[in-house]
């Protein structure tokens, strides 16, 4: 089985389209949460990844906050606006999708949260010194963490135990049957922040163990305009053709 492994959406419908319409193949998809919040089509996006097939989709603190089940206060002011905005757009097929939606799923030697595994929601996993102990909070030897935004490989060595940290490279391949434990966060499709404009995504077969990242070009513009358009604050917007 080959995964889509994609994370943190946002409601950008350009940048999803260009994931889905990329030519890269996969039998699954596995999302990690944040499908909604911060941009213009919350509903679309939403029936756009209810349709691919073999979908595994979990639950991100933005579509918690889309639900009204958070204290907005926690949210600085533009996404709290984002967040109060969504409520107000979102149908009702896509409230009850995101209301499905579980925190954790383990399947095919991988488990799958959005912060991080020993906090699913909440943890920004972005920092070496918070390895350790997320490694011992899963089982398998594989996890796929997304809400950072940003594009990260965690490794942990089986003798001795010690973690690193390193940046993918566009359409760089792991091999990840090696012995080694690895937490990958496959950055972000709907509003990348490390600095590159680009949609960020992955692919993960279970059969080869091989896990490839790519970063591909989407029509920013378009989504900015719809953004403006919505009355969505305009610095949501400007971020997304700087990547942060
Ligand atoms: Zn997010």
């Amino acid at each position: 089985m080959r995964y889509l492994i994609i994370s943190d959406i946002h409601a950008n419908l350009e940048a999803l389209d260009a994931v889905l319409g990329s030519g890269v193949g996969w039998d699954a998809t596995l999302f990690l949460g944040d499908l909604v919040g911060y941009g213009p089509n919350p509903n679309e996006c939403t029936a756009r990844l209810r349709h691919q097939e073999n979908l595994i989709s979990i639950v991100g603190n933005h579509d918690v906050a889309a639900l009204g089940q958070i204290d907005l206060d926690t949210f600085n002011p533009h996404a709290k606006f984002a967040a109060l905005w969504t409520q107000k757009e979102m149908d009702e097929g896509t409230k009850e999708y995101l209301m499905s939606l579980g925190q954790v799923e383990e399947l095919d030697g991988l488990t799958a949260v959005h912060g991080s595994p020993r906090d699913p929601v909440w943890e920004y996993l972005d920092q070496l010194p918070q390895a350790p102990e997320n490694f011992a909070r899963f089982t398998t030897p594989l996890c796929f963490v997304g809400h950072t935004h940003v594009p990260r490989v965690f490794t942990q060595e089986p003798r001795n135990r010690a973690t690193d940290l390193f940046v993918p490279t566009p359409d760089q391949t792991l091999t990840t049957d090696d012995g080694i434990r690895r937490i990958i966060n496959p950055g972000s499709v709907g509003q990348p922040r490390d600095g590159n404009p680009r949609t960020s995504f992955g692919t993960y077969d279970t059969e080869t163990h091989r896990f490839q990242y790519y970063r591909i070009e989407y029509d920013v513009r378009a989504t900015q305009a719809k953004m403006k358009k919505a009355g969505l604050p305009e610095a949501l917007a400007d971020r997304l053709a700087y990547g942060f």
